[in-house]
């Protein structure tokens, strides 16, 4: 077992809080891999246009919670930038969030 940072450990509180299925319940990895990307603020200039080379949008669960349409991983989102990386394949994808608000 890990030792949980304290970003961590409110990620980990978020998802308790919401109830979700057993669809939704994430390992020790992926919450890693989700707080990395919710903590890099690297990506941001990345992410901050839509790349129109890019088809790919993730699918829209509501809540915040997305699917990317190459690996179908379900993560939440909480980045409101129009690109995405995806936690699991690192795909960059389009913000369905955005495109709805065009
Ligand atoms: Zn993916």
């Amino acid at each position: 077992m890990k030792e949980l940072t304290p970003d961590l450990s409110e990620v980990l509180d978020m998802l308790a809080f919401m109830e979700l299925g057993p669809e939704f319940q994430l390992t020790l990895d992926e919450i890693h891999a989700l707080s990395e990307r919710l903590i890099f603020e690297g990506e941001r200039d990345e992410l901050s246009r839509p790349i129109s080379e890019i088809k790919e949008v993730a699918s829209d669960l509501g809540e915040n919670w997305l699917i990317c349409p190459l690996c179908q991983e379900a993560w939440r989102n909480q980045l409101t930038y129009p690109m995405l990386f995806c936690p699991k394949c690192s795909a960059k994808i389009h913000n369905p969030a955005f495109t709805a608000r065009e």
